[in-house]
């Protein structure tokens, strides 16, 4: 007899798959992807209710690691799948954001911005 532990742990993996099989399904539905091989098994299907939104701006169906240059240094940088699905799903980010500067500049980018508003604050008219 398998322990409670074990099958909690296989329903969760069941509810997992359930959901991605759920958004390929509404995808297709949607008409932005054919068939649910154009979904990579390394893939997380995007939120339909994202996907219809931002059709136009982000064209895949699924979030795959992205590779790219930082803009402020020049460093190469990995956009990973899970991360994108945190920043359009959980934080909300919009769904026009594309990757632009590297964990490091985006934070020097941040304080500089705080910086210049604290400044203008000060600033008499
Ligand atoms: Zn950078």
């Amino acid at each position: 007899m398998k322990s409670a532990g074990n099958k909690q742990s296989n329903q969760r993996q069941r509810k997992t798959l359930n959901e991605r099989q759920r958004r390929i399904r509404r995808l297709i539905e949607l008409g932005l992807i054919q068939d649910a091989s154009e979904i990579p098994e390394d893939a997380i299907p995007i939120d339909p209710d994202i996907a219809q939104r931002a059709n136009r701006v982000i064209p895949a169906a699924c979030y795959i690691d992205i590779r790219f240059v930082c803009t402020d240094c020049g460093k190469p940088e990995l956009w990973s799948a899970d991360s994108q699905r945190q920043y359009f799903e959980i934080t909300k980010a919009s769904p026009y954001k594309k990757p632009k500067r590297c964990y490091e500049c985006r934070q020097k980018e941040l304080a500089r911005k705080l910086h210049a508003r604290a400044e203008s604050g000060h600033t008499p008219l």
